[in-house]
């Protein structure tokens, strides 16, 4: 009697939507993607009840993912990690023993980011027991293109919930789109998916007059991607009529980290970072704290409404980011918001702070808009 092998479950914690991209990859290895209920309430409460007090927000919200997957019945949890200067690098190791510590038997494994394609390779090589060049590039290639693909749709409904006619329209659609990303695992599949999205996206009702304000979204990327610890800001700004664009991307880190030079056509965000926060920073200090500080420069150049920063709790980097900022305001002229996010996760004050924000941009812009029109009148006499 022939009795097929269980496939292995692999589970990864999550950051926005990217359990999308890397669900596909395993199953296109032939591994079982254990995708663990997104991250809540509960997630928070598991990873801060094993997590060093002052450890920063990101690590005890992976450590409750990883907790839920395991206690999900996944076989591996994968950590992405990368070296740095900031407590990243020692995460890996420490959640490890957190989970030993509990008692785990779950084998934990590490996806090296930082060394590209090769990091890629072995993580998939380790956990399908397979060495099949082939398949592993397919895997990749589809993920990568669907990473692609969620940033795309992602700025889609960034554009359509500020101009939105009827309130929470675009993100049942976005969800809807969402399913065409997850449900085609193959490049052929995802190229029809893309005209469906498109479709889906335009039964969204806009208004297209309404006179919205641009803010970009810069800080931590984990805290900036992960709607349960930033409490789903752009929704809220969405809400209150502002284009949101995110600086800090999944698809911008792949640009960086994995895709090779030779596909990459524009400057990507860290040779951005490396050339616009000279000034004012001069070398990488773990984390995102370079690309924040150059992203400041980046939305004043470009003439955006306002900045916002989201920075976990402690993290080391971004409050060298928030300290620079002021020196920034010397000599740029954009209102920042710095956000300082923890595990209170009560929603008043930190509704009336951004709602503070988007009042002081438009009013600010308002002001800008008079003084064009008295020019305009005065050239005109
Ligand atoms: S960047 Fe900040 S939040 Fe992320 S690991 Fe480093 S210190 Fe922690």
């Amino acid at each position: 009697m022939r009795t097929d092998k269980p496939k292995t479950k692999v589970s990864f914690p999550h950051m926005g939507t990217v359990s999308i991209a890397w669900a596909a990859a395993l199953r296109i290895i032939g591994c079982e993607p254990y995708v663990e209920p997104y991250t809540s309430k509960k997630t928070l409460s598991l990873g801060t009840k094993h997590s060093p007090e002052a450890i920063c927000l990101p690590y005890k919200l992976i450590l409750g993912n990883f907790i839920e997957a395991i206690d999900g019945g996944t076989d591996y949890v994968a950590m992405i990690t990368s070296p740095g200067c900031c407590r990243l690098g020692e995460y890996g190791k420490c959640i490890e023993n957190a989970l030993t510590d509990l008692g785990y038997k779950t084998k934990y494994i590490e996806m090296q980011l930082y060394d590209g394609i090769k990091g890629m390779y072995n993580f998939l090589r380790a956990v399908s027991g397979k060495n099949n060049p082939f398949l592993f590039m397919r895997a990749i290639v589809v993920a990568i293109t669907k990473a692609f693909m969620l940033d795309a749709l992602e700025n889609k409904l960034f554009y359509c919930r500020a101009r939105e006619v009827n309130y929470g329209d675009s993100e049942k659609h976005y969800k809807k789109a969402l399913k065409y990303i997850d449900e085609n695992d193959t490049l052929h599949g995802l190229k029809k998916a893309k005209k469906q999205i498109e479709e889906e996206m335009n039964k969204v009702e806009l208004d297209n007059n309404r006179d919205i304000l641009n803010v970009d979204i810069t800080g931590e990327i984990y805290v900036v991607n992960d709607e349960f610890s930033n409490q789903n800001i752009e929704r809220e700004l969405g809400r209150m009529g502002v284009q949101v664009r995110r600086s800090l991307t999944l698809t911008g880190f792949l640009k960086d980290a994995i895709i090779p030079k030779i596909f990459r056509k524009e400057e990507t965000h860290l040779q951005r970072a490396n050339r616009l926060a000279k000034p004012y920073l001069s070398r990488d200090i773990g984390g995102d704290s370079l690309e924040c500080v150059s992203d400041v420069v980046y939305a004043d150049n470009r003439g955006i409404d306002g900045i916002i920063h989201l920075s976990p709790f402690t993290c080391m980097p971004e409050i060298m980011s928030q300290n620079i900022f002021p020196t920034m305001r010397e000599d740029k002229d954009i209102p920042i918001l710095a956000l300082i996010l923890d595990e209170q996760t009560g929603r008043a004050g930190y509704i009336t702070r951004i709602e503070a924000f988007v009042d002081l941009m438009r009013r600010r812009k308002r002001k800008f808009q008079m003084q064009n029109k008295k020019e305009d009148t005065v050239g005109a006499v």
